[in-house]
């Protein structure tokens, strides 16, 4: 596989390009295509939770589901934050029940993030998406095995290109999300930001992902 989309919400689909399609838990499951499943933050809402967590359930045997998300914690979000908790450790379970790696959403929520890790111990790889804070934050997520994955916003972020510089690409994975960034311009800008050969980006990306996924 030449590129790795961890996280997107595109459906259509490139050969050259294993991308894991983010659905909801109403949505359809891709035919063939890798996808993940999870409560996003933002859309729980607690008369559908059981049914919700009902359809998750179900959707993570399609062979081709390979992780829980996206869901996580958001601060700004107006859903009650105690309840995106209370989904969010559900989910934690899910994950180390069906040893699925986790895709997480976190806005203003990285302490929390790093505290749960440390309550819950989890086998499964936990995974950022969309990351675009500082170094620290950056740090403390590596310190604590989080991967963090790093989408479109980069490119024309200066800081966050610095805080990049300093990642080691075992910790990082890249991806589209809901931009119309193609995921190939992500790795040539990615590679050019860390001085290495696009190839050698590409064979990286790809053990991480052969290290934390089954597929
Ligand atoms: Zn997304």
């Amino acid at each position: 596989m030449d590129f790795i989309d961890i996280h997107t919400h595109a459906t259509k689909q490139c050969p050259e390009i294993l991308s894991i399609i983010n659905i909801y838990p109403n949505n359809t499951v891709p035919k063939n295509n890798p996808f993940s499943i999870g409560i996003h933050p933002w859309y729980i809402t607690e008369n559908n939770l059981q049914l919700d967590f009902k359809n998750v359930e179900q959707k993570l045997y399609a062979k081709n589901c390979l992780a829980i998300g996206e869901c996580g914690l958001d601060k700004l979000s107006k859903t009650n934050y105690n309840l995106q908790i209370s989904v969010f450790k559900k989910l934690i379970l899910l994950s180390e029940k069906y040893n699925k790696p986790l895709i997480i959403h976190c806005v203003k929520a990285f302490n929390d993030i790093i505290h749960l890790k440390k309550e819950y111990k989890p086998q499964q790889q936990w995974i950022i998406h969309g990351f675009n804070k500082n170094k620290q934050i950056a740090n403390d997520l590596i310190k604590n095995n989080i991967i963090i994955s790093i989408g479109a916003s980069f490119l024309r972020n200066e800081k966050l290109q610095n805080t990049i510089k300093e990642i080691p690409v075992e910790n990082i994975f890249l991806e589209t999300d809901d931009s119309n960034e193609p995921i190939k311009n992500i790795y040539n800008k990615f590679a050019q930001i860390k001085e290495k050969d696009l190839s050698i980006v590409k064979q990286k990306i790809t053990e991480n992902f052969n290290r934390i996924f089954i597929v």
